[in-house]
Formats: C-alpha cells, sequence, structure tokens
C-alpha cells in the first residue's frame, strides 16, 4: 500500500471525504503561509502570492494541482541554489 493510499481509508464514507477535504485546505493553507515569500494576500478568501506570480508564474495557492506546485517549487529551489553558486564562484 503505498502512503498515500492509507487516506483512503475509510473515504467510501461521505464524512471522510468532508474531512480529507479540510486536511487538504488545510495543508494548502500551512504551505501557503510559509513558502517563504512575503507576496501573500488572501483578503477575498483566496491564497494567492504576488511573488509566486513574477517568479514561479503560477499565484494560486486553493486550486493549482499540487503536483504542478511541487514541480514549481522544485524548480524555483534548483534556480536558488543554482544563483547561489554562481555568486559563489565569483
Ligand atoms: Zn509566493
Amino acid at each position: 500500500m503505498a502512503d498515500y493510499e492509507r487516506y483512503l481509508i475509510g473515504s467510501e464514507h461521505p464524512q471522510r471525504i468532508v474531512a480529507l477535504a479540510r486536511e487538504i485546505f488545510t495543508l494548502r493553507k500551512m504551505l501557503w503561509l510559509n513558502h517563504g515569500h512575503k507576496g501573500m494576500y488572501g483578503d477575498d478568501g483566496e491564497m494567492q502570492c504576488s511573488e509566486c506570480m513574477h517568479e514561479l508564474g503560477f499565484w494560486d495557492w486553493k486550486r493549482t494541482p499540487i503536483e504542478e506546485i511541487e514541480s514549481k517549487i522544485a524548480k524555483a529551489n534548483l534556480k536558488k541554489l543554482a544563483n547561489k553558486s554562481l555568486k559563489n564562484d565569483a
């Protein structure tokens, strides 16, 4: 059983689906609030970030598929490492 499949245990019950949706929303919110940028805004109930829009090409932490967020964060971190390495070499 894959790790993520454990979350599906009991998912035939609607209450479990609602609990999973709440958990996913809470985890997205925690990730959005702690992703290292200062451009977050959520005044209209959204979870957006102006720095992500500029640097990563997305700004919606509420609706963007999590695989896309994961991929863009990985690319941004690689870019940061490359820039840091170039500065150290100079
Ligand atoms: Zn951001």
